[in-house]
């Protein structure tokens, strides 16, 4: 997918003011913020959970070559076959010529991030293949035109139900339906045939496991299961080669994680192992099955400050808390990952110089470091990010000039607070009765779409002199 981040403020401002979308996104609190907070109290010892996920997904990372080659022997020795692609247009490349081999025309896909930054749909076009998203929240956004997901875990969070029933009914060529069961029922009768008639299913995989060969997908619609069950006689799995796990109880561990993090689920309605093809005298499963592992970057994160990142089990809990994401949606963030996660993946994947706006896609409240449930310190890694941009001069002319006018003051404490004092005088008299801002002459960006609140009581500097005064009088 084409990197679209160096316009991200343009964007954000644009979903600012649709109201639209403003409704939806309010299904983020309700839903998933919630939900998450009900199911991580389900257990005992969350604590104590995250610090063995965190123990268990760095010796995998540590050590990733050793795993890898560890899963390949496994998962060669029970009939797969394991492909690497450098980059993610490699990795498309190698999923034609998988399907080109086996006289594949039609592909089933279960939910797959890694696919969208392969464009591998487009790939497969391309080369003649017709790909059918699977996946419900998929297949809307691939039936509206192959829209971007907006989220990694609830891709079409940005739409509501009216939205897609308009939807349906003018693609389907039926009647309008209003509620959500009948529109499950109307998508389960289209993909029903395509299931039938594809000959490959392709996959991502949540994790693969070193010690079977095995891949991990974990869903709550149960398509992956028909997607590489039924008749497609080819199963490709496209995953992240940071997604190795060397054994099933690491599985187990992080498993006891992520749904609750992404949904608040105990666990997912479907949680799929797959080891190997069909065996003789086997009734269900493909006649040959790929693993086609993507670098896309990652391995260039091993060693470096920022490998923590590689840790992430894309639960989107960090998305979902972040107030950020929640006023402005997936769609802003211009690539594949979105909301801090994504900050921080995409000037890491695709090169800082690519994603100058991302990094400042935070306001560093800490609360995504928080609700990660492998606490990637995200903060620390986007507050790194900013460091290299302003050393490598990626930051605009007046920025610099910003920061070089608050450090002569910063190092004139007079001087600095004669003008915070002017400073807020100033505010609270534009504030006037109404006590808030409507329009701050070179600070758009914080009263454009809202109304800023004028500084009130005391300044710091003042409650600071008061507090010392007070605990010395003590
Ligand atoms: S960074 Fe943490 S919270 Fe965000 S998706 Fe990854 S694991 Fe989940």
């Amino acid at each position: 997918m084409e990197i679209q981040s160096m316009h991200f403020q343009q964007r954000a401002g644009q979903k600012l003011a649709d109201q639209r979308l403003q409704q939806n996104l309010k299904k983020l609190s309700t839903k998933f913020v919630s939900g998450r907070a009900s199911g991580i109290l389900e257990l005992d010892d969350f604590e104590g959970t995250r610090d063995a996920a965190i123990e268990r997904r760095m010796r995998a990372i540590e050590n990733l070559d050793v795993w890898l080659d560890t899963f390949e022997q496994e998962a060669t020795r029970r009939g797969a076959t394991v492909l690497y692609a450098e980059s993610a247009e490699d990795a498309s490349r190698l999923v034609v010529e998988i399907a080109k081999k086996h006289g594949v025309k039609k592909a089933t896909k279960s939910k797959s991030m890694v696919s969208e930054e392969m464009s591998l749909n487009h790939a497969l076009e391309a080369a003649g293949i017709q790909p059918i998203e699977t996946d419900l929240g998929e297949y809307i956004l691939q039936i509206n035109g192959n829209e971007a997901p907006s989220h990694i875990i609830a891709p079409v969070v940005h739409k509501d139900k009216e939205e897609i029933a308009e939807l349906f009914a003018r693609v389907h060529h039926r009647p309008l339906l209003t509620d959500i069961p009948a529109m499950t029922r109307e998508a389960r009768e289209v993909l029903r045939p395509q299931f039938l008639s594809a000959e490959m299913g392709i996959t991502g995989g949540n994790f693969i496991i070193a010690e079977t060969g095995s891949v991990a997908i974990v869903t709550n619609e149960g398509n992956e299961g028909m997607c590489t069950l039924l008749p497609p006689k080819v199963h490709v799995v496209v995953t992240g080669i940071e997604k190795v796990l060397p054994t099933l109880e690491d599985l187990a561990t992080v498993m006891r994680l992520l749904p609750r993090s992404a949904t608040g689920q105990s666990i997912s309605n479907y949680v799929s192992l797959l080891t190997g093809p069909k065996g003789e005298g086997e009734q269900d499963g493909p006649e040959h099955m790929y693993f086609v592992l993507v670098d896309g970057g990652r391995s260039g994160l091993v060693g470096t400050e920022f490998q923590d990142m590689l840790r992430c089990i894309r639960c989107g809990a960090c998305m979902n808390h972040c107030p950020v994401y929640q006023k402005i949606g997936g769609h802003s963030y211009g690539w594949v990952y979105p909301g801090p996660m994504g900050s921080v993946l995409t000037p890491s994947y695709a090169g800082i110089e690519n994603a100058l706006d991302l990094p400042q896609a935070s306001t560093l409240c800490g609360e995504c470091h928080v609700v990660c449930p492998v606490k990637i310190p995200l903060p620390d890694l986007l507050r790194k990010l900013r460091e290299k941009q302003f050393e490598g001069e990626l930051r605009p002319r007046t920025e610099y000039f910003s920061y070089a006018v608050w450090a002569f003051m910063a190092r004139r404490p007079a001087l600095y607070s004669l003008a915070t004092r002017i400073g807020v005088r100033v505010m609270r008299l534009m504030g006037g009765r109404k006590k808030s801002i409507s329009s701050l002459p070179f600070a758009g960006g914080w009263t454009d779409t809202r109304e800023m609140a004028a500084p009130s009581g005391k300044t710091f500097r003042e409650l600071y002199k008061q507090r010392t005064h007070d605990r010395k009088r003590e």
